[in-house]
């Protein structure tokens, strides 16, 4: 077990070492079954401790505010992805990078000097809820989606989020969380199907998470998901041999 007052003074220095990185992980579209779009996930990987997971630093950097830096690096990597190869790219933005106007006022500055539309990129967020909750960061969401960008509602059917804070959120996209795609029961494919139906009624597009077998991926085909994520497809890998991946695809 690390510290975490020590993580606290290893991460600050992480992103200035050059210890973090952006993997992808590919996501291809149900009806043509092409690889359309990635997600970034951060990668930590220390000289002494080794590959830290996201899940053991991100928590960390909400905290002490490294998120902040954090965020903008892994924004900067999908943007340069999504313009160098021509697919969508998602990124994961924790609700505390929406706390204050910076990010926005950021982003509204890099997103004129891309070179493709904005609805390219799409900012994932967790606890859609919260979020819902808290004017100031509903009318920040609203900024960026009058800028273009899409907003993903993450882990879907895991927390608390609903369709309906979705579609006050102006969420373009639901992604739909592991524990529902390994679920076999009729009541969890009941739950998709509901909230395929729904979200395509307003227009939101649905991607499902965590498929790791055949099975599954038929399963969420059936149930009218528009993309599909996993291990089955591919883990997440690095940049350059996500660049390969769309070369050869
Ligand atoms: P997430 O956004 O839900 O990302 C999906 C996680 O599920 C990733 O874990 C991915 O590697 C894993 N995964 C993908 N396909 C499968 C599968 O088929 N089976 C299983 N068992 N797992 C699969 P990862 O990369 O360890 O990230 C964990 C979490 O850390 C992410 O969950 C996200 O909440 C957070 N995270 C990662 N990168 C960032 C980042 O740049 N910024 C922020 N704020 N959070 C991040
Ligand atoms: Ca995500
Ligand atoms: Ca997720």
């Amino acid at each position: 077990m690390i510290e975490i007052a020590e993580m606290t003074r290893a991460l600050r220095r992480a992103l200035s070492r050059g210890e973090l990185a952006a993997w992808f992980q590919p996501q291809i579209d149900l009806r043509t079954n092409r690889l359309v779009a990635a997600e970034a996930l951060c990668r930590w990987h220390h000289p002494t401790w080794g590959t830290v997971g996201p899940n053991e630093f991100i928590p960390v950097a909400e905290e002490d505010g490294t998120i902040h830096d954090i965020g903008r690096y892994m924004t900067t990597q999908a943007m340069g992805a999504m313009t160098e190869w021509g697919i969508d790219l998602s990124v994961n933005v924790s609700p505390a990078q929406l706390e204050g106007a910076g990010f926005t006022t950021w982003m509204e500055r890099m997103i004129h000097r891309i070179r493709r539309p904005a609805r390219h990129l799409t900012l994932e967020i967790t606890e859609g809820r919260r979020i819902g909750d808290a004017p100031a960061l509903v009318a920040r969401l609203d900024r960026l989606r009058g800028l273009g960008i899409g907003i993903a509602i993450d882990d879907f059917g895991a927390g608390q989020a609903s369709l309906t804070q979705a579609k006050r959120l102006h969420a373009t996209e639901l992604k739909i969380d592991r524990a529902l795609i390994i679920d076999d029961s009729p009541e969890a494919s009941e739950v998709v199907s509901d909230a395929v139906t729904r979200a395509h009624e307003a227009g939101i597009r649905v991607v499902a998470e965590g498929v790791e077998t055949a099975e599954q991926l038929a399963k969420v085909t059936r149930l009218g998901c528009d993309r599909a994520q996993g291990y089955l497809l591919s883990r997440p890998i690095r940049r350059t041999e996500m660049a390969r991946l769309v070369a050869s695809a």
